[in-house]
């Protein structure tokens, strides 16, 4: 039976063209594989593969019996609810290490890396694989937008040096210019519903036992939601008593000026101010510098909620 590679939940650019690159290098190596994902795709990562002329993923959201590839996550609230009777054969990934377990041993590639695209370039070299245009187009893309364009705490050199070598091969001149385009894509919010925004690049936690959501919006300027900005703080209340979580929050970062204005609905809006060390006003925080929500939001609220 053919193996599906996936990403996680709400899939992103990375989830996406992670899981439709690691397919091809299987392929490539002589497996019977499959690229998948776990939701329908967001406006970025469809301009990302219009503009290099790669077909969607099939959406798939039931593993039970599967072989199946991890990418981009490793974390049970982020693979599918049936995960558990999936046979997993490999995880490839840039994020903490997850709950996710195995009863056989699998392949593992988790690299503390910007970008799942940037250790995925590095298996094709590793394999001595050729990378094809299109998909080096889609892999240089996933690492400019994980990455905001190399301006993230998380990016490494070895992000950068990859890109570079991308670039080479599908031909790309402008990176910061493409990575602008794209997140132009992925700030527009005009006629999207407000609980699609929260959602479109939106995480569930367990920190200290409680349920924490995390939802970010990256944009090009902040005031591209000064419209919507209430409604937004309105729904990520109702969103909290829905999920019965301890605390939403809602990222709104800037990436031009490099800073995160945190919406917050909290059942004790103190662990804000223990993990960031700003005082909350309003529901709302501006962290300064704060762009990742791997890196600089989820450590130290872990670390207030333990
Ligand atoms: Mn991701
Ligand atoms: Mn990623």
């Amino acid at each position: 039976m053919t193996a599906l590679v996936f990403g996680h939940k709400n899939p992103d650019t990375d989830s996406v063209c992670g899981a439709i690159a690691l397919a091809d290098l299987k392929k490539k190596l002589g497996e019977d594989i499959a690229a998948a994902v776990q939701g329908e795709l967001n406006p970025e990562s469809n301009f990302v593969l219009k503009k290099y002329g790669v077909a969607a993923p099939k959406v798939v959201t039931s593993y039970a019996g599967q072989s199946v590839y991890l990418v981009d996550h490793s974390d049970l609230a982020q693979s599918p609810d049936d995960l558990g009777q999936a046979n997993i054969l490999g995880i490839v990934d840039h994020h903490k290490l997850g709950d996710v377990t195995t009863s056989q041993p699998l392949e593992c590639w988790i690299w503390p890396v910007g970008c799942t695209c940037t250790v995925i370039a590095s298996m094709y070299k590793y394999f001595n694989v050729a990378i094809p245009k299109d998909i080096a187009g889609i892999m240089l893309c996933a690492i400019l937008s994980d990455t905001v364009i190399f301006k993230s705490a998380t990016c490494t050199d070895k992000d950068k040096e990859i890109c570079a070598y991308l670039a080479e091969i599908c031909g790309e001149k402008d990176l910061p210019g493409l990575g602008i385009q794209m997140f132009k894509v992925k700030s527009a919010v005009e006629g999207t519903p407000i609980r699609e925004l929260v959602f479109r690049d939106y995480k569930d936690f367990k920190m200290g036992g409680k349920g924490v959501g995390i939802g970010q919006l990256e944009l090009v300027d902040l005031s591209i939601v000064d419209g919507i900005k209430a409604d937004l703080a309105k729904d990520i209340q109702a969103l909290k008593k829905e999920k019965g979580h301890h605390s939403v929050f809602l990222m709104l970062t800037d990436i031009m000026k490099e800073g995160t204005e945190l919406l917050i609905a909290s059942d004790d809006e103190s662990v804000v101010q223990k993990a960031f060390g700003v005082a909350p006003a309003n529901g709302k925080a501006w962290l300064k510098g704060v762009m990742s929500r791997k890196k600089e939001i989820i450590p130290p609220l872990e670390k207030a909620f333990a």
